[in-house]
C-alpha cells in the first residue's frame, strides 16, 4: 500500500497506540471528576498531560482545551468568541479558501447579523494584504480567521505580516488560526505567534481521531459550546478523555521532534514527484513556496475521481478535491478562488505525505502511474 493521503488523515503511530494500550488500564481510567483515588489520579495526569502539551506548543498550561477535533475547537473559538464578545465589533475577515470547518461558523453568524468579509486570494493562495489592511482601518472589526497551511494546496499564510498589520492598525481584533495542516511541519511556538485563539487535531499528526486542542490565550473569553457538568473550566463540558489526551500527547512529542528531517524527507518526495508528473505533462497546482508535504496535481485526461479510483486498484491511495454529487459535478472551492481553470481543478488529485512515507513509495507511484496511462488512456 502507498498511502499518500496524510492531509486527510494519519495513521495511529507505534508510539501512540502503545500510550493507549497502557492507558486503558483499569488503574487510570477512574473518572478526572472522582473524588476517589482513582478519581483523582486520573485528574492529576490529565492536568500534567496539559501542561506537557502546553509547553510543547509554547503556551501555558491554562490556555489549552482538550476538544474531540478540530471542527470542534474551531466553532467554540469562532461562534463562542462572537457569542462573548458581542461589543468588539460586527465584522469577521477571512478568506474563501478556509476549510469547511471555518467558513460554515463564519456562515452561520452571517444568519445571525455579523459582517463577513472575504479577502481576495492570489494564485499562491495569499490573502490580499492591501485590503485587510483597509478593511482594518475602517473599525469594528472582532475577528481575523485565517489557515496556517491550506489543506488542499499547501499554501503557507504570511502569518507574521497579518499580526504585524492587526497589532499596526487594529490592536483589538483577536486572531484565529487554523494550524492542523501546519502542526508537525513548520515550528509553532504560541506565545511568540500573536494569535489569540489556535486549533489543532489529532488525527493528523498520527494520533486516533477524536482529539482536537484549542489555544485560548489568557485574557480571551469565550462562551462554551457544550453546556454541562462544568468540566475543563467549564469551557467544554463533558467527562475529560485521559486515553485520548494522553494519545494526543504523545503523537505532539512525536511531531515536535526532527521538523527539520521531516521537511527534508518530504522535499525529497515532492521535488522527485513535481519533476516526474510535469514530465507527464500534468500541471502542479500547489505554489512553489507551498510546503512540501502536499502536492496538489492536475492530470491531463482523467478526472480527479477516476485517477483516484485507478490508482486504488493498485493500493495507492490520494484524495480528490472534488467531488461528484448527482445533480452537479462540484470542483474544488480552494482552487477556483485560487484562480485555477474549472477544466483544470476539475481534474486535481491531492498527494499528500507524512513523514513516514519514502523515496520508494515515490518512486512505485510513477511506475504505477505509468501503468495507469498505458492501460486506462484512451486516444481520441
Ligand atoms: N482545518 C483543516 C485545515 C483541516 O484540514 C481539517 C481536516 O481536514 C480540519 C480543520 C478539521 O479537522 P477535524 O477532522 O479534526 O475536525
Amino acid at each position: 500500500m502507498i498511502y499518500f493521503d496524510n492531509s486527510a488523515t494519519t495513521f495511529p503511530s507505534d508510539r501512540v497506540r502503545s500510550v493507549i494500550t497502557e492507558y486503558l488500564n483499569d488503574e487510570v481510567s477512574g473518572n478526572p471528576g472522582s473524588l476517589h483515588t482513582l478519581g483523582v489520579k486520573a485528574d492529576k495526569l490529565y492536568n500534567e498531560c496539559r501542561a506537557n502539551i502546553a509547553k510543547l506548543l509554547g503556551a501555558s498550561s491554562d490556555e489549552i482545551l482538550f476538544t474531540s477535533c478540530a471542527t470542534e475547537s474551531a466553532n467554540t473559538a469562532i461562534r463562542g468568541y462572537v457569542s462573548r464578545n458581542k461589543r468588539s465589533g460586527n465584522k469577521i475577515i477571512s478568506t474563501k479558501t478556509e476549510h469547511k470547518a471555518t467558513l460554515e461558523c463564519l456562515e452561520y453568524l452571517k444568519a445571525q447579523g455579523c459582517e463577513i468579509v472575504y479577502l481576495p486570494v492570489d494564485g499562491r493562495g495569499k490573502p490580499d494584504l492591501s485590503v485587510l489592511e483597509e478593511e482594518l482601518s475602517g473599525g469594528d472589526t472582532a475577528l481575523l480567521c485565517f489557515t496556517m497551511v491550506n489543506n488542499e494546496t499547501g499554501a503557507v499564510l504570511p502569518l507574521s505580516e497579518i499580526v504585524e498589520l492587526r497589532n499596526r492598525v487594529s490592536r483589538n481584533t483577536k486572531i484565529y488560526l487554523d494550524a492542523v495542516q501546519a502542526l508537525g511541519k513548520i515550528g509553532i511556538d504560541l506565545h511568540k505567534t500573536g494569535v489569540d485563539m489556535c486549533s489543532f487535531s489529532g488525527h493528523k499528526i498520527h494520533s486516533v481521531k477524536g482529539n482536537g486542542i484549542l489555544y485560548i490565550k489568557s485574557g480571551v473569553n469565550v462562551d462554551p459550546l457544550i453546556l454541562g457538568g462544568g468540566q475543563q473550566k467549564g469551557l467544554r463540558s463533558g467527562t475529560q478523555s485521559l486515553v485520548l489526551a494522553k494519545a494526543f500527547e504523545e503523537a505532539l512529542s512525536e511531531a515536535c521532534e526532527d521538523i527539520e528531517e521531516a521537511n527534508k524527507v518530504a522535499s525529497g518526495i515532492n521535488d522527485y514527484l513535481r519533476e516526474e508528473l510535469k514530465a507527464r505533462k500534468a500541471v502542479i497546482l500547489s505554489p512553489d513556496d507551498a510546503i512540501p508535504f502536499v502536492l496538489n496535481v492536475s492530470f491531463s485526461s482523467f478526472e480527479s475521481e477516476t485517477m483516484l479510483h485507478c490508482l486504488e486498484m493498485y493500493e495507492v491511495y490520494v484524495s480528490t478535491v472534488s467531488a461528484c454529487s448527482s445533480k452537479a459535478k462540484k470542483v474544488s472551492y480552494v482552487l477556483l478562488e485560487c484562480g485555477v481553470d474549472r477544466k483544470i481543478a476539475s481534474n486535481a488529485v491531492r498527494l499528500s505525505f507524512s513523514r513516514y512515507n519514502t523515496m520508494e513509495e515515490a518512486r512505485e507511484f510513477i511506475k504505477i502511474l505509468d501503468e495507469i496511462y498505458d492501460k486506462y488512456l484512451i486516444i481520441h
